[in-house]
């Protein structure tokens, strides 16, 4: 049960090895046909190889789409060599049997995996090789078809051995090999042209979004970065107009977000304003008007301030723009801007002015997305909102109305500043924030210290911590947290509570004199 191979198909992409493989072909009196390129690099050799298109009477064409896809190949590969009318046939159309191929395919896995374009892709899907090689498999017991050049060399070493047959057991073995390679590569096709799918594609693209600039850097010099929107008409740094200034680098971005997603926490009743720095507030404030909101949250910690981003709620006017730029300031974020505003910005070049066309909606869902080593992190933006009659007053004391619009406003602030979070506020100002430590008892230390940094720089004759409240992005896990906020100053606390020394903690409360209200949500931010 052997076989002869009297003619042999080789089309690879990849050439390597393929001189001596011909060569030892060759001298077995092998009849080498090849595709355009393979012949190329068959008669560079010096041996003689017949085109493809002598076979098929047809040149290739169509950038290579269509060159061995012809009865003149495919039934040369497919014809019993057993039966008689097969035999017929193949006189009848002048068809020539093809005894083995060997043929590695376009390289459509390396393509992809080297983040090509959706043409570039589609043109390295094999069509010729794959249809090539599930024929000759098909007649396995009398082609050898080869994927590979190991497998070349087992029937080489098989015509070296048994004066030119074939044993039927291999070619049946590289039929079966041959079919979980065309299994394999439709495989990695089907894949990825699932995903290039738009309703498999994620929810950013789908909206219509996309690469929206490049940037000249991430977080770093060395890191490259592009900014992609999403669609999302919420207004906030994506869709805001930039009316001046250099162009927005990454921080910039970043930071910009920060800014006026705490923004639309605050609402658009009372003029507010917040300066961020490092996606961090360093000065949040409401005010009568905003110029005294600015001035009001730039006195929190007017050292951070410098080179910070400035958000508004409300439309810029001149005075409070002449205000802004007396502090390096490298973004402002607002609604709007009068002309007069326009005109003191103007003078600013660097700084840049954008404009939205209003503030984002706190409570709209959305998804929030954050990578991690080989993944996304998907969730719900946190649209949790606590209002004044969602607290419950879990000390002896109840705090004062001024003392539970403070404590709200502090809730909300601290909604946007990292985790572990207290912020100290007064007069519906932040006077103290402590962010992003790994202890909470620390971030309490440090918003007290920025506060008597504050009342230094200031000049005032004591910090504004002194008969402030307190804000805890989650619960004290010991007494500790909250004692710390007491000696600080203030006089009022809220926290989600659900600590199970909850109780410690009130009664520790209690023994301080202050009022505490429990949120039941928290705000981690990280
Ligand atoms: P060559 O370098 O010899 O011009 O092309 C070799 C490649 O063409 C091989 O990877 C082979 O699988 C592929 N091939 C052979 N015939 C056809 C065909 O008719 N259509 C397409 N798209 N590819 C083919």
């Amino acid at each position: 049960e052997r076989f002869k191979i009297r003619r042999a198909l080789l089309s690879v992409s990849d050439k390597e090895g393929l001189e001596k493989l011909a060569q030892r072909l060759a001298a077995h009196g092998v009849e080498l046909v090849s595709t355009g390129g393979t012949a190329k690099a068959i008669k560079a050799a010096g041996l003689d190889v017949r085109d493809v298109s002598d076979l098929t009477g047809y040149p290739e064409m169509m950038d290579g789409r269509v060159k061995t896809l012809h009865p003149a190949v495919h039934g040369g590969l497919l014809f019993r060599r057993d039966l008689d009318t097969h035999i017929q046939d193949a006189e009848t159309h002048g068809i020539v049997p093809i005894d083995l191929v060997y043929i590695n395919l376009y390289p459509f896995e390396a393509t992809v995996a080297g983040g090509a374009d959706f043409e570039t892709c589609i043109e390295n899907i094999d069509i010729g090789g794959p249809a090539m090689l599930r024929a000759a498999a098909k007649n396995g017991d009398s082609v050898a078809v080869c994927t590979d050049r190991e497998d070349v060399l087992a029937v080489l070493g098989e015509m070296d051995s048994g004066k030119g047959l074939i044993p039927r057991a291999l070619g049946r073995k590289l039929a079966a090999k041959t079919y979980a390679r065309t299994a394999a590569y439709d495989a990695a096709i089907s894949g990825w042209y699932a995903a290039q799918l738009e309703e498999n594609a994620p929810d950013w693209m789908a909206f219509g979004g996309g690469l929206s600039q490049s940037l000249r850097y991430g977080e770093n010099p060395h890191q490259s970065a592009a900014f992609y929107k999403t669609g999302d008409k919420r207004p906030g740094v994506s869709n805001a107009r930039q009316v001046q200034g250099k162009e927005l680098s990454y921080n910039n971005i970043n930071d910009t977000d920060a800014a006026y997603e705490l923004i639309g926490e605050l609402g658009d009743e009372t003029p507010a304003v917040a300066i961020i720095k490092h996606a961090n507030p360093c000065g949040v404030a409401l005010g009568e008007t905003a110029i005294e909101a600015y001035r009001q949250a730039l006195a929190c910690d007017s050292t951070s301030a410098f080179g910070g981003i400035v958000a508004l709620n409300r439309m810029l006017d001149a005075e409070t723009a002449e205000e802004i730029t007396k502090v390096f300031t490298e973004v402002v974020i607002a609604p709007g801007a009068d002309n007069g505003a326009l005109s003191v910005f103007e003078k600013k070049k660097n700084l840049r002015l954008l404009l939205t066309n209003g503030i984002p909606d706190p409570s709209a869902r959305g998804k929030v997305v954050k990578s991690v080593a080989g993944g996304l992190l998907v969730q719900d933006r946190d649209f949790g909102r606590i209002d004044i009659e969602d607290l419950r007053v879990v000390t002896d004391k109840a705090p004062s109305e001024q003392e539970l619009k403070d404590l709200i406003f502090a809730w909300r602030v601290a909604k946007h500043v990292k985790s572990n979070t207290i912020v100290y506020a007064k007069d519906l100002a932040t006077v103290g924030i402590g962010a992003g430590q790994m202890s909470r008892i620390d971030s309490a230390r440090i918003a007290a210290r920025k506060a008597e940094d504050a009342a230094e720089v200031a000049g005032w004759p004591e910090p504004k911590t002194k008969g402030c409240v307190a804000a805890s992005d989650a619960f004290f896990p010991f007494p500790d947290g909250l004692l710390q906020a007491a000696s600080a100053g203030a006089t009022a606390v809220i926290q989600p509570g659900g600590s199970i020394r909850d109780e410690e903690v009130i009664k520790a409360a209690n023994e301080a004199g202050i009022a505490m209200v429990l949120t039941g949500m928290r705000h981690f931010r990280h």
